[in-house]
């Protein structure tokens, strides 16, 4: 439990806030939610958490369960979406489709808000909502907050994109680099895919939020102050949009209580006790993410890779974007000869894992990620180094801030979703073998793990603007 601050009720003799939170979809939206409501949960506040089932996904039903059950004073909030024809967004990515879904839903939420008891006090909402939430927040008088579950650095995009465009359309049609104020050019081949596309439901989406996330009354990000000081001091000082609401740098986030999958996992054979008998920092841990399907044919080469490395390696491989529907077998998808072969120096795995607890296990010395946000994050906490592999989204965005932030080192050529050609299983196994043995990206990644811990720890970056956010929901 975090430390047990002054009751906040104590404080001002003012009655105890009541914070609703609006999650949106795919775990690595829930997680940081369910991270910020565990650890706002020590403190005198009550929480109320809006909640859509069922899921999209059965990991993100299991987290549900366990937050409820670990937390009975969290109160759960039944939200039922109406009926949403998806027929003209065949073949769209089922998260994507679930953010939707919940948008036009959302003028539901203001009897939500409106009708409880005792009277919220503030909104906390995903991203993916914002346009939607803030207008009615602000009707309600209620204040408005976003759980930013990205980089500072994609806050900045978010935030800026609008203006660019508004610009860009006087002097011709297309996105281009996307430079921001104050933080950094963004090359168009970072952006995320769907933005080139104007026409896209995500960028429709990502320009309305865009332009509406300036009403918001503040900003929880998952980062902390030593790893992007740059994009924080320009949302902060107003470089990238003026005037821009205060951003809590809270990060990195982390679990309060076990996840589901402990008990599951401290039977032999699992990850954790296989990890328990390898050598320190010589395993290999390749994931990417809850929603990433990597292609058959790249899963052949990154075998291939880590086989040639010679490294001991943990490879949780998904298959499919939504875990409900991934029955491949991994004997037809990796071969039985691989499997063999790697006997007893390689474990791969299609259940869900407690990612964080492995990154923290003192036989991990890489993470060879998709860099998804909160993959970084617990890779930054943890001191492994990290080698980014983005396949999409914020990815390729959240690669620069693993750089320049001390994380790891990127492949910035590797290709990604979209792209029709594969990183060979040569090139992967000598990158990996190179990043292993290299001692200098080590230390920094274990210097970065420090600042990490610095920033939550009493008296911290993270610590004080947690407290900070505590204190302004006092303010109305
Ligand atoms: N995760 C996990 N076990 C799994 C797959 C994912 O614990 O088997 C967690 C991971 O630790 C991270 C989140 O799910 O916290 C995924 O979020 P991320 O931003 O890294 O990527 P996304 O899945 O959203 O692309
Ligand atoms: N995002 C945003 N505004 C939006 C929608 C998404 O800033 O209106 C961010 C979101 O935080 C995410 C990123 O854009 O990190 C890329 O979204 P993607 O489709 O890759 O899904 P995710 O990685 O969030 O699962």
């Amino acid at each position: 439990a975090p430390p047990a601050t002054k009751s906040l009720g104590e404080l001002d003799g003012g009655a105890r806030p009541h914070v609703m939170f609006i999650p949106s979809a795919g775990m690595g939206h829930l997680l940081p939610f369910f991270r910020v409501i565990a650890a706002l949960a020590g403190h005198d506040v009550d929480i109320s958490v809006v909640t859509v089932l069922p899921t999209v996904s059965a990991a993100e039903a299991d987290h549900f369960s366990s937050l409820f059950a670990a937390l009975p004073r969290v109160r759960r909030v039944d939200f039922h979406l109406l009926l949403f024809d998806a027929s003209e967004f065949l073949g769209h990515d089922p998260f994507l489709l679930r953010w939707e879904a919940l948008r036009r839903s959302a003028h539901l939420f203001r009897p939500l808000i409106d009708g409880a008891a005792p009277r919220v006090s503030a909104v906390v909402t995903d991203v993916t909502l914002t346009s939607h939430v803030i207008p009615i927040a602000k009707e309600l008088g209620v204040q408005c907050h976003v759980l930013f579950v990205s980089c500072a650095t994609m806050l900045s995009l978010l935030a800026y994109t609008p203006v660019h465009l508004d610009k860009k359309a006087e002097q011709g049609p297309g996105v281009g680099d996307v430079d921001i104020p104050g933080v950094r050019r963004i090359p168009q081949s970072y952006l995320p895919q769907p933005l080139l596309d104007l026409n896209k439901l995500f960028t429709k989406q990502f320009i309305d939020n865009g332009r509406e996330i300036i009403n918001a009354d503040g900003f929880l990000v998952n980062t902390f102050d030593a790893l992007e000081p740059v994009a924080l001091a320009a949302l902060r000082d107003g470089k990238v949009v003026p005037g821009f609401p205060p951003v809590y740098a809270i990060g990195p986030l982390r679990s309060q209580h076990n996840s589901p999958e402990v008990e599951k996992e401290e039977a032999t054979g699992s990850p954790v006790a296989w990890l328990d008998g390898q050598p320190a920092r010589s395993v290999v841990y390749v994931a990417f993410g809850n929603r990433n399907a990597v292609s058959r044919d790249q899963i052949r080469e990154i075998a291939a890779g880590l086989e040639a490395s010679g490294c001991r390696f943990l490879w949780v491989l998904k298959t499919t974007t939504v875990d409900r529907d991934d029955s491949a077998e991994l004997t037809d998808v990796l071969g039985k000869g691989f499997l063999e072969r790697v006997q007893g120096s390689g474990l791969v795995t299609k259940a869900w894992v407690d990612q964080e607890a492995l990154l923290k296990h003192p036989a991990v010395g890489l993470f060879l990620s998709h860099s998804g946000w909160n993959s970084v994050t617990e890779a930054a906490a943890s001191g492994v180094p990290l080698l980014p592999w983005p396949r999409g989204g914020d990815q390729r965005v959240n690669a620069t801030v693993v750089v320049s932030g001390g994380v790891g080192v990127w492949m910035e050529h590797w290709s990604w979703d979209g792209e029709d050609w594969l990183v060979t299983g040569e090139e992967i196994g000598n990158k990996v073998k190179e990043v292993m043995s290299d001692a200098a990206i080590r230390a920094r990644a274990m210097r970065t793990g420090e600042e990490a811990a610095k920033a939550v720890a009493e008296g911290g970056t993270s610590y004080r603007s947690m407290q900070q956010f505590i204190s302004s929901l006092k303010t109305t």
